[in-house]
């Protein structure tokens, strides 16, 4: 089980699932937002918080919602918007860091090749 939550409290996450890796991608939402991603089954994640309290941010190709928190400013997660979109990704930043210090982190380049350049 891995926890996490904004700075506030307001949005918290319990992902049962252990992604095999965490993502450091460099595409122009994820560099700027600094986040280390753990892909992970839709189906493995609670997220706890008010249906207010995050904004959804989608982009330009609308194929995921990155949500974050409305009151302190932390993205906590995003949603694949596909018709099959059966995984999603939790910002293991939100986590204690002596619970993720275990995961190998790779390097992703989102911006350009699309491949690990690690
Ligand atoms: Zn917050």
């Amino acid at each position: 089980m891995y926890k996490g939550q904004c700075h506030c409290g307001s949005v918290q996450f319990v992902c049962a699932e252990r992604p095999e890796k965490l993502v450091d991608c460099n595409c122009s939402i994820c560099r700027r937002l600094g986040a280390l991603w753990g892909h992970v089954s839709i189906d493995s994640v609670d997220v706890i918080a008010a249906d207010d309290a995050t904004i959804r941010y989608i982009q330009g190709d609308k194929t995921l919602a990155v949500n974050t928190c409305r009151n302190c400013g932390c993205t906590t997660h995003y949603e694949s918007l596909q018709q099959d979109g059966k995984m999603m990704a939790v910002n293991f930043r939100m986590c204690e860091p002596g619970s993720i210090k275990e995961f190998q982190i790779r390097k992703f380049d989102g911006a350009d090749s699309w491949t690990f350049i690690d």
